[in-house]
């Protein structure tokens, strides 16, 4: 089989790495943050980054081209250059708006989210309505022109530092558990809105607590119409799997974990010399390498107007198992070091091993997020292969 991708893939490999030479690393002394900020902006501009936003909302428009895309990630890789800005609001929200927004949501929100100017959070996950999520029982009630909202979210990741929440409340206490959502923009920065955070089990804070009472937001602060919030939330559902799920996330995490291998000693030698080690590493590679051709064929299907079905739903669910016998190989690799705890607070954050320490834990944290892995066998079942439901479906 011929990977090659040929001349014209060559020659645009060619022009990123030539874009890349001028405006990459920044001169020496200037402000990190900035630097990153104007690179991007040139990156977008060059039609690099936020491929598939419009011009007008700030992004770099250009057709749908897995390759192109890849060849990207890759030379920025290789440069050290920044990429595209990561979270809530950058990989969920604005691909829901662009599908589904009101023109004024796109321009108001889209490109300072894609700036990093406006951070959100996801306001789904309630305390009894995870898997379940269309039991929720958050409300919102029309007052004059506002929505007046009263509950509370649980797992909100980055509530703490979010200027917006987007939410998934009921609007019509009557409807029928599905019909009965709507999906709204609120400001998190008003009375209405507590912000308690969770400790997680690396020791960091990024989930919170977010207590609703009478939190107001406009009534024309909604995508989509009233009572259609679930089809909305399951636009930014299936963003955010294939964002968790994306065969360019495990193949980073399983280049790190080769490094890894070459970089640690076992018996006064590289472990990465040693034949279990090998034979370890050569089969999450068949792993990582299956995911990643699936994804060009999921990607080429969609662009071809096609449904990927199955293949598409398999995305999350194998990029949470990927990631996890990645995690534990490097366990394996870093023995005693993983009983070690990242300090907390230290400038520059984990150093090290310690970063493979948060990767492990994380890993379990993956198969949750978005739909924990039993969902995603669920839907995969009942969706894509059209075997019967089971009792009791989540989302
Ligand atoms: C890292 C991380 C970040 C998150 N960020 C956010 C966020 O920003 N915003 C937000 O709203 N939420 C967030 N969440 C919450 C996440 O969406 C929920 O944790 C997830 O949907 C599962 O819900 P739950 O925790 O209530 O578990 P439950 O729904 O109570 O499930 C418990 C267990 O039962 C299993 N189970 C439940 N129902 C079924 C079924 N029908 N068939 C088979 N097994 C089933 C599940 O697989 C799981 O193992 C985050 C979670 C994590 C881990």
């Amino acid at each position: 089989m011929n990977l090659d991708l040929g001349p014209e893939y060559a020659a645009f490999r060619a022009h990123v790495a030539d874009f890349l030479a001028r405006h990459w690393p920044p001169a020496p002394g200037a402000d990190p943050a900035q630097a990153a900020a104007a690179f991007r902006r040139e990156a977008v501009e060059a039609g690099f980054l936020y491929r598939s936003v419009p011009r007008i909302y700030g992004g770099g428009e250009q057709a749908p081209d897995p390759a192109r895309a890849r060849i990207i990630r890759e030379e920025f890789a290789r440069a050290g250059a920044p990429r595209e800005l990561e979270g809530p609001g950058v990989s969920m929200l604005v691909p829901t708006l662009l599908a589904r927004g009101a023109d004024w949501q796109k321009e108001r929100f889209i490109p300072k989210t894609l700036s990093g100017e406006i951070i959100w959070c996801q306001g789904y996950s309630e305390p009894g309505a995870g898997s379940d999520l269309a039991s929720l029982r958050t409300k919102a009630v029309l007052e004059g022109d506002e929505w007046v909202i009263t509950g509370q979210k649980v797992w909100t990741t980055l509530a703490h530092l979010a200027h917006y929440m987007f939410i998934l409340v009921r609007t019509e206490p009557d409807a029928p558990k599905h019909e009965g959502l709507s999906y709204l923009l609120l400001d998190m920065k008003q009375p209405g809105v507590t912000v308690r955070p969770l400790k997680q089990m690396t020791g960091g804070r990024e989930f919170n607590e977010v207590f609703l009472d009478g939190a107001r937001t406009p009534a024309h602060w909604i995508v989509g119409k009233r009572g259609e919030g679930w089809a909305v939330s399951r636009t930014t559902l299936k963003h955010e799997r294939d964002a968790i799920g994306s065969s360019a996330r495990t193949e980073d995490m399983f280049a790190k974990l080769v490094q890894l291998a070459r970089s640690v000693e076992i018996d006064g030698a590289p472990a990465i010399e040693r034949a279990d080690i090998r034979q370890a590493l050569a089969r999450i590679e068949g792993y990582v390498l299956a995911q990643r051709y699936s994804s060009f064929r999921a990607q080429s299907m969609s662009n071809a107007g096609e449904e990927p079905g199955l293949i598409g739903a398999l995305n999350k669910l194998n990029g949470a198992e990927i990631g996890h016998r990645i995690a534990a190989l490097a366990q394996e690799l870093i023995g005693d070091d993983g009983l070690s705890m990242p300090p907390l607070g230290r400038k520059g954050g984990a150093r090290g091993h310690e970063k493979w320490v948060n990767q492990i834990m994380g890993s379990l944290g993956v198969a949750i997020a978005g739909g924990s892995s039993n969902i995603q066998r669920n839907v995969i079942a009942e969706r894509a292969l059209g075997l019967p439901r089971g009792h009791g479906d989540g989302a």
